[in-house]
């Protein structure tokens, strides 16, 4: 079981890759597999991730063995820590995502706009936290307020998607872009409302 998750972990990362979510060094992932969080390395590009080239730390964030961790750990432990389902946390820096969440984020809005069922039954509701610099310990402490949900967005900088395995995070991510891009397309208008939205959250695809 701990060898599949792994494998699935590096299988998701080439997968972001392909979708040219990982630029340059950028994106990192992890798994969870009971007190063991395995993360991609600091610097390590998502398209030459294996199971071999993971980092390895303790939920409480120490590290063992000298690989170290992408510098975006934190934000990683901070959801295991809010969400005890997680088993796998994508982070990545999709074009559209960005972009919305930095309108949003203008707005003060709490959640990303829902523009299609497929985004809500997928993604749930998605929270927007505000901009921190990238590792920034109030970036972890604010994702800890967080519902436990299953993605988050992040202002002016990207989004995270977590959940039981990593192919189903990636599943999450993709619907968050998708439904960024429709908004964005949309002229920020034209959202489900929110008794439309209510009767689709618990219903999953
Ligand atoms: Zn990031």
């Amino acid at each position: 079981m701990a060898a599949d998750l792994r494998d699935q972990l590096a299988r998701a990362c080439q997968a972001l890759a392909q979708r040219g979510w990982g630029t340059s060094t950028s994106g990192n992932a992890s798994v969870r597999i009971g007190q063991d969080i395995y993360l991609t390395a600091t610097g390590m590009p998502l398209a030459e991730v294996t199971r071999r080239n993971l980092a390895h730390t303790k939920l409480d964030g120490r590290t063992v063995g000298s690989t170290r961790p992408t510098k975006e750990a934190l934000v990683h432990l901070a959801i295991y820590a809010n969400c005890p389902e997680a088993a796998a946390v994508l982070h990545v820096h999709p074009a559209h995502a960005v972009a919305a969440s930095a309108l949003l984020g203008r707005r003060a809005a709490r959640y990303v706009p829902p523009m299609t069922p497929q985004f809500v039954m997928r993604a749930g509701r998605v929270s927007l936290v505000p901009y921190f610099p990238p590792g920034d310990l109030a970036l972890a402490a604010a994702i800890r307020k967080c519902p436990a949900d299953r993605a988050i967005l992040l202002q002016n900088h990207g989004a995270l998607a977590f959940a039981a395995s990593p192919s189903q995070a990636l599943g999450i991510l993709e619907e968050l872009e998708e439904n960024c891009k429709v908004w964005l397309l949309s002229g920020g208008r034209g959202f489900l409302t929110a008794s439309q939205e209510r009767l689709l959250l618990g219903r999953s695809m």
